[in-house]
């Protein structure tokens, strides 16, 4: 039976409660476990807090098990929230819009036609991928983008989806909460998973039979430790500081996800639109010093979305954000996400560095960690103790 465990003993004691330590709460659960959620300040205190909410496909040509597991995770997530609706009574903002991409040189239109043929086989039916010409009466009737901004032509797919970071992630917690416990403004200072606890910075412990660090950026350091000499000279990730704002703008939430070369422009219910995003690296060591605060003379994004889809220009911005993504830097796996078993430590598993997409795929965190699906691993960490 499911139900809130008052001791200080857990089957899994999970660090941070952003996306992807709130799924991997949310699956324990699903599956029998107690969990303990513990988060330093807040629920979707992170990046995960966000307001953009971009759930994006990656280009369907090159395919590889990185993207057959994103495909898949994507592909499901909607069943998923559905799901996550259902027993919490709270929705999560999702839709699958889709997603138009300007073509703004003509090299592009080569990659098109890879593209194209590349959904259609590695999408296998469920999702597909359009080429618009250049005049399109899309273009002139939805003006998204100006047909100027797509000179030639663009791609549209029906895969690409948002949901509303806030709150799914409110939805998660409360699921969480019901079922298990989160305990806020709860720093985790010292992760020990040799005798299955971790402390806090108040002096006292938390045990739990396994330890999933889920605690965005702040997890290289926390694991850092366990990576051994190999690993002593470099950092396991860094910060990747980034803006959105959020405009009001009255629309009938049947547009797709308008994308060009890093800006973004996510249509959200009731009348809302994202714009994102800026991406400036913050080495570990100065994570201190880059505060979240919104930077006002950092919004070139904002006016390269206006550019594109001139139809917003007069939009108020109701709400600007910025926030930190992990970004792995592990040796041998470059950015890849790190869901995984430690190594050397059966108990204590790694989920990090989603970096732009994480979203789409942290419900399947855990399954990857578990050993029970592929995951975007490339070689074998490199760990030498
Ligand atoms: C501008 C911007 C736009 C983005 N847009 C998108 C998008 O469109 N789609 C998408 O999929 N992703 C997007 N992302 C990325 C996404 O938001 C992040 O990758 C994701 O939220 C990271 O989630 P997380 O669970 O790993 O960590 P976080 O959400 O950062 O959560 C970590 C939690 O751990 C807590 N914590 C830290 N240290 C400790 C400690 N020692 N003890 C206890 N708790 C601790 C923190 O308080 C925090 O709540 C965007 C990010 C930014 C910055």
């Amino acid at each position: 039976m499911l139900m809130n465990n008052h001791d200080n003993e857990f089957d899994s004691v999970i660090i941070g409660a952003g996306v992807l330590g709130l799924w991997a709460a949310r699956q324990i659960i699903c599956e029998g476990g107690s969990v303990c959620v513990l988060d330093r300040q807040r629920v979707g205190n992170g990046g995960s807090g966000g307001i953009l909410g971009a759930l994006m496909s990656h280009i369907p040509d090159g395919w590889n098990i990185k993207k057959e597991f994103q495909f898949q995770a994507l592909d499901m997530l909607e069943g998923e929230l559905e799901t996550l609706s259902k027993d919490t009574g709270l929705s999560t903002g999702y839709r699958r819009c889709g997603r138009v991409m300007p073509l703004v040189h003509e090299g592009m239109k080569d990659h098109v036609e890879s593209w194209l043929s590349g959904a259609e086989t590695n999408w296998r039916g469920r999702h597909s991928m359009e080429y618009l010409e250049s005049g399109n009466s899309w273009f002139l009737d939805t003006g998204w983008p100006l047909t100027a901004n797509a000179p030639f032509g663009a791609s549209i797919d029906t895969f690409a989806a948002r949901c509303s970071p806030r709150k799914a992630v409110a939805a998660l917690a409360a699921f969480v909460r019901y079922h298990g416990e989160i305990r806020e403004g709860c720093e985790v200072s010292c992760v020990l998973p040799g005798q299955n606890k971790v402390t806090l910075s108040d002096g006292t412990a938390v045990s739990g039979r396994e330890i999933i660090v889920a605690n965005g950026v702040d997890a290289y350091r926390l694991l850092h430790p366990f990576m051994g000499p190999a690993n002593d000279d470099k950092p396991l990730g860094r910060g990747v500081r980034g803006q959105a704002v959020m405009i009001e703008f009255a629309h009938d939430d049947t547009l797709p996800i308008l994308y060009q070369d890093g800006t973004y422009i996510v249509p959200h219910e009731n009348n809302y639109m994202a714009i994102g995003s800026t991406s400036h690296n913050v080495p570990l060591s100065e994570l201190e010093e880059v505060h979240t605060q919104f930077d006002p003379l950092d919004m070139d994004f904002y006016h390269r979305a206006v550019k594109l889809a001139p139809g917003i220009k007069d939009a108020p911005i109701v709400e600007r954000w910025a926030g930190i993504r992990p970004r792995n830097t592990l040796k041998g796996r470059g950015a890849d996400p790190w869901f995984e078993k430690v190594p050397g430590h059966d108990n204590l598993i790694a989920l990090i560095g989603g970096f732009k997409i994480t979203f789409g795929i942290a419900h399947r965190a855990m399954d990857v960690a578990r050993g029970r699906i592929e995951g975007p691993r490339r070689q074998k960490l490199n760990w030498v103790q």
